[in-house]
């Protein structure tokens, strides 16, 4: 069956043919509606369906598998139609949602019956009551729990000198989060990525943008709107007016642009919800650079939250992930997308963490506690916006219990530091009568929607008790009924029952039916229904019992739904608290996960300072350490030292390496060894350090990184037509251009992607100027041994191989990284190893035999002595020669038109000539 055969048509959707071409009043309401909401697919309600017409239709049909079926006509064409039951709505929703699409849900507003009153033509009264996008959802089935769902205003200020500023401000309603901030243009898509919105609104005109725009649009769900929305003149009033403030003083210091941008959030989310608002937090400023700076390529290629194939499992994130809450996940993304760069702040956070590694029983205690919390701040957000159900009050009152427990844990701590202070504070807030008002007020089941009542106690409000007796009572009238028909029937197996056509029936087997229908029965029993099996009767006693049930359900559903409200209200009195509460927990929940992390996995605290130092010893990386132990196997811990030099290595000659500048180590070895490997867990070991979490290491000590570039790995990027060694020239242009002796650059295999003299080039020159003009701490791991020579000039530029031994022919990978270069790469191992047949081994041997015959190694030895170091070309001579006397006299000869010339002016004109040139002795 479709979906569409089971609702019955609209009466004023049927036309007669002849009256085709004229618009039913139903049709113009429609056009009206959608008209009014341009963009957004519309989710028409009629009855218990939401139907769509026209192009919708054929969107929704094709997007969601539904039946495409027709309805009347408009204007002499069919009109397409699908729908969907109103009570599987979110499935679909979220299905379209998840495709991009954002719909508006327009809803009846009165009873269908009043509009009959009003006359035969009269349509049902219909409203759009909320718009549904993908950066504005509550809902928990629309949502993934462990993830933000951001929706990101951006905004612009141009400025004529170039140097455009780029303002942003970015919710989640259905935590209240809100942040704003202020970049440059060229930090935009590194802020982009980390902020990894669900929606993006902008103008048109940075949508169109030539510049901005292409990146713009590769983001997900990208709605540019019309200019006054992102009008700064009316930013402030618009602000105000959504937290009902007077002046924004007492929110929180915002730019200019940082306060169009918010506006410009708010102003959509106002539209989207149709009236209702969300309360959200007041804005809270991100200052520039608190944060690590990690480029988009970076940040996927290190997986950090996802891996590169899109998923959370295989990620760091997912392996250092021990957080028993939704709130606490979505807390340690947050960190996890966003380094800190302040000591002081990374050190809070290590603090607390170091708190619950030391106390293993107040560790478990708490976790325990932790996992009955349920997700506060979303249930808030349902509630605030009339979307939440018996159950969110539930989580309110659980969650405030919670917070007693576990403020009484915390209490027991010996010398709590900061951190755990301040959630001990935030636990303090929310007031216990509240949650043992909602205790008193619930039952123990709960329904999911309100609508389907039972959720008060019973004994908790006499008028509610009384209404439900009274329906309870009626049903007992309806159970001796049905015995009593049986008896004067005589018909043993005769029901009542109830469905939502018929009411209540009286229903026997088919083969009953001919005496119920005859005399002297059929003066009590009136035929309503044959089915193939039974057939339905009713009565005009069971009407009239009916009618009763309904009268008394209707009013204790009636005062159920007061009583909803009234406790809704309680909990919007107290959201700040509560809000709080629930941050509280997250954090507590990140703590108490990083510190299980820690123990279980042997993680040690990071010293982290402001100093350029790099020092890990026994270093992991956490990922591939976790994937081996899963299959018992070891992973071998390696040291890494990318402190600037002096000590412990060879301090630079004379002359060169100014103090300040970090060490790169050029990494060497075959494939397989475990080079990538060591790069990326160093890089790994960075990000956790600031991000306040311990690291897997024996020791760290890190210098805050400001800004992490990574090369590694390679993938065509054919969307934007882009081939891979193109996609690696790109990523090697930004890091060479925008590397700081601040900045960690891990680079792997660069100049892979083309012929070995080219790469061999491109790699020693990027060397070259990561040494000398970027001076930055650097991991670069290489194929070409030939670079090995460089570390001969390059003072501060050190060698390091992962070993292997032969056995037997084969190559063993031992996976250490030690001091030194590799003597060869091993790739015929490697490659036997992964199966490659025989003869083409023994080939790819002689072949190798004959090339290594020309020797390149002493090419590049050679080359380390022939060539000059490299230079970093000054300003000045990066700009043209002044041109020489020749230019200048040639230019001055091509500059005479000797026809336009009196025969003085030629003859002056020679002199002036002869006067150019050099003064010969
Ligand atoms: P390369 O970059 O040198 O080709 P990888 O870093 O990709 O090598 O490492 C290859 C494999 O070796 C990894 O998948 C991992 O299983 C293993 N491996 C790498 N480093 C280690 C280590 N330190 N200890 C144990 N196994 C390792």
């Amino acid at each position: 069956m479709t979906i569409q055969q089971s609702i019955p048509a609209p009466p004023d959707a049927a036309q007669p043919a002849e009256a085709a071409a004229r618009v039913t009043p139903m049709m113009e309401q429609y056009l009206e509606i959608k008209a009014a909401n341009p963009g957004l697919l519309l989710f028409y309600r009629m009855g218990d369906f939401y139907e769509l017409f026209f192009e919708d239709a054929e969107i929704a049909s094709r997007a969601l598998g539904i039946m495409l079926t027709k309805r009347g006509k408009h204007q002499g064409m069919d009109i397409p139609m699908c729908g969907v039951p109103v009570e599987r709505s979110d499935d679909y929703l979220h299905r379209l949602i998840a495709l991009g699409h954002r719909v508006a849900v327009c809803e009846q507003m009165e009873d269908p019956a009043a509009a009959r009153a009003r006359g035969n033509k009269s349509v049902v009264r219909r409203d759009v009551v909320r718009l549904v996008t993908p950066g504005t959802l509550t809902e928990d089935t629309l949502l993934d729990a462990r993830t933000n769902n951001y929706l990101l205003a951006i905004a612009r200020a141009r400025a004529s000198s170039g140097g455009d500023r780029i303002g942003l401000a970015w919710i989640d309603i259905s935590t209240s989060e809100f942040i704003v901030t202020e970049c440059g243009t060229g930090e935009l898509a590194a802020t982009l990525s980390r902020i990894n919105p669900n929606e993006v609104i902008v103008t048109d005109a940075l949508y169109g943008d030539p510049d901005l725009g292409p990146l713009l649009r590769e983001l997900p769900a990208v709605t540019p709107l019309t200019r006054d929305v992102f009008d700064s003149a009316t930013a402030e009033r618009r602000l105000c007016d959504y937290f009902a403030v007077a002046t924004m003083d007492g929110l929180s210091a915002m730019s200019r642009l940082e306060a169009t941008a918010a506006a410009a959030a708010v102003t959509y989310i106002d539209r989207t919800q149709v009236g209702k608002r969300p309360p959200l937090s007041p804005p809270s400023r991100e200052a520039a650079g608190t944060t690590m700076a990690i480029d988009p390529a970076t940040r996927a290629n290190l997986e950090l939250t996802r891996t590169l194939s899109g998923e959370r499992r295989g990620s760091l994130l997912d392996a250092i992930d021990r957080t028993v809450t939704p709130a606490g996940s979505r807390l340690l993304a947050q960190r996890l997308a966003a380094p800190l760069t302040d000591s002081g702040a990374i050190a809070r956070r290590l603090d607390a963490i170091a708190a619950f590694v030391a106390d293993s029983a107040a560790r478990d205690d708490i976790r325990t506690t932790l996992r009955a919390a349920p997700d506060m701040s979303r249930a808030l957000a349902r509630l605030s916006v009339g979307r939440g159900g018996p159950r969110d009050i539930a989580g309110l009152r659980d969650g405030i219990f919670a917070a007693a427990a576990a403020l009484a844990r915390l209490q027991r701590l010996d010398d709590p530091p900061p951190e755990i202070i301040a959630v001990m504070d935030a636990m303090r807030c929310p007031s216990r009568e509240l949650a043992r008002e909602f205790e008193r007020a619930l039952a123990d089941q709960l329904p999911l929607i309100k609508r389907d009542g039972g959720f008060v106690r019973e004994g908790y409000e006499a008028a509610l008790d009384e209404a439900r007796n009274l329906r309870d009572a009626s049903r007992l009238v309806v159970a001796a009924m049905q015995a009593r028909y049986a008896d004067e029937t005589g018909v043993k197996g005769l029901k009542i029952r109830h469905n939502n056509v018929l009411g209540y029936f009286v229903e026997v087997t088919a083969q009953h039916g001919d005496k119920l229908m005859a005399p002297p029965l059929n003066a009590i029993f009136i035929h309503r229904q044959t089915l193939a099996g039974q057939i339905r009767f009713t009565t005009a006693e069971l009407g009239e019992i009916e009618a009763k049930i309904a009268n008394a359900g209707d009013r204790a559903l009636g005062l159920e739904l007061e009583i909803f409200e009234r406790l809704c209200a309680l909990a919007m009195t107290a959201s700040e608290d509560l809000r709080a509460a629930a941050h509280a927990f997250a954090m507590l929940d990140v703590a108490t996960a990083l510190a299980k992390l820690a123990v279980d996995d042997n993680y040690v605290r990071p010293e982290v300072d402001t100093s350029l130092t790099f020092a890990i010893e026994g270093g992991r990386h956490p990922v591939v350490e976790q994937a081996l132990k899963r299959d018992g196997q070891p992973f071998i811990a390696n040291a890494c030292d990318l402190s600037p030099v002096p000590p412990p290595y060879p301090p630079p000659q004379a002359g060169e390496g100014r103090v300040g500048a970090g060490q790169i180590w050029l990494i060497t070895g075959p494939n397989m060894a475990g080079k990538s490997t060591f790069l990326r867990q160093n890089a790994l070991i960075a990000i956790l350090a600031q991000i306040g979490s311990f690291v897997p290491a024996a020791r760290a000590r890190i210098g805050i990184v400001d800004r992490l570039f990574s090369r590694v790995g390679a993938a065509d990027d054919l969307a934007r037509g882009r081939s891979t060694f193109m996609v690696e020239m790109v990523e090697t242009a930004i890091i060479l251009n925008q590397a700081s002796e601040r900045s960690l650059v891990i680079l792997d295999e660069i100049g892979r992607g083309t012929a070995t003299f080219d790469g061999l080039s491109i790699a020693w020159a990027a060397i070259e100027h990561l040494h000398e003009s970027n001076r930055c701490r650097a991991l670069f791991a290489t194929h070409y041994h030939e670079l090995t020579a460089l570390s001969a000039k390059l003072p501060r530029l050190f060698n390091a191989t992962v070993r292997v031994k032969e056995w037997q022919g084969d190559v063993v990978f031992l996976h250490e990284v030690l001091p030194g270069s590799a003597d060869r790469s091993y790739g015929i191992q490697v490659a036997r190893l992964a199966g490659l047949p025989a003869p083409v081994i023994a080939r790819a041997k002689s072949v190798l035999a004959k090339l290594e015959a020309q020797d390149r190694g002493q090419t590049a030895r050679a080359l380390v002595d022939d060539l000059p170091l490299f230079a970093v070309p000054s300003r000045a001579a990066a700009e043209p020669a002044p041109p020489s006397e020749a230019e200048q006299l040639i230019e001055a000869v091509a500059a005479l038109h000797p026809d336009e010339m009196s025969p003085r002016e030629a003859l002056e004109a020679l002199y002036a000539l002869k006067a150019k040139l050099p003064k010969t002795p």
